[in-house]
């Protein structure tokens, strides 16, 4: 019913995975995109999609890390979306509100990705905090008119019909869930219903109810019902297109 398009479930702070997984079953999480971001979180999440075929893989260096370990984990990335083991590339993009490496190297890598991506045909997922114009100006040299999806999407309207011009999907964190986030639930309300999918970026952002907590995928139930409240539907139907969006973004059924 509901699908996590953003967990980082191989994260060495997510613990007793067995049972967070259990508890995602529970709450009708039916799938899972995991989100790789170095050696060890690949090599595990490739283990785990073997013994759990309804969880999916994507990778790559973020922003933060580039500097330091772009280089290294690069071809590793590279072998596995050739292999036909990730379902994306990502999360990849520029972060100039923490601006943990050089926003140099932050573009070099992101041009990298976005040419993998072309060759081996394989959605983007962007991780973009205020740099949308860079963000939008580098992917039209590298990766134009090619699917991509911004994760934990906390912009402004204009940048949101940015990502739409585009023809991108927009995901949306147990963020919109907070107290101060009245903008984002402005955005919530502003794209339209199949543009839209849901995450928890688990084991970060925990939503409202669950604050100062570990995040994890079945706690998506909270941000899907405040998006189904903002959409004025119920919360099946809130699972459906968002599930339905998920679908169209990824293809899942190339992966295994
Ligand atoms: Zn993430």
């Amino acid at each position: 019913m509901f699908i996590d398009t953003h967990a980082h479930l191989t994260s060495s702070q997510v613990v007793d995975l067995e049972n967070v997984l259990k508890r995602a079953r529970l709450q009708q999480v039916d799938t899972i995109v995991n989100i790789c971001t170095d050696t060890s979180t690949l090599e595990a999440g490739l283990k785990l999609a073997e013994q759990h075929p309804w969880i999916y893989n994507a990778a790559a260096t973020t922003p933060h890390d580039v500097e330091k370990e772009g280089e290294q984990f690069f071809p590793l990335v590279e072998a596995a979306a050739r292999a036909k083991k990730l379902i994306a590339i990502g999360e990849t993009g520029l972060d100039y509100f923490y601006e943990h490496s050089n926003r140099k190297v932050q573009q070099k890598f992101l041009e990298r990705y976005c040419t993998l991506a072309c060759e081996i045909n394989l959605p983007l997922i962007f991780h973009c905090r205020d740099a949308f114009e860079d963000l939008f100006a580098i992917t039209a040299t590298y990766f134009n008119h090619r699917p991509a999806l911004l994760h934990c999407f906390t912009g402004t309207i204009a940048e949101a019909q940015g990502v739409l011009d585009r023809g991108w999907y927009l995901s949306i964190s147990g963020i919109v869930t907070f107290k101060k986030s009245e903008e984002l639930r402005e955005v919530v309300k502003y794209v339209p219903l199949d543009r839209l999918v849901i995450e928890t970026d688990t084991p970060y952002l925990a939503p409202m109810s669950k604050r100062g907590q570990l995040n994890e995928p079945s706690y998506i139930v909270e941000t899907a019902q405040m998006v189904a409240s903002l959409k004025g539907i119920d919360l099946s139907s809130c699972a459906a297109a968002t599930s339905q969006n998920a679908k169209a973004f990824f293809s899942f059924s190339k992966v295994h």
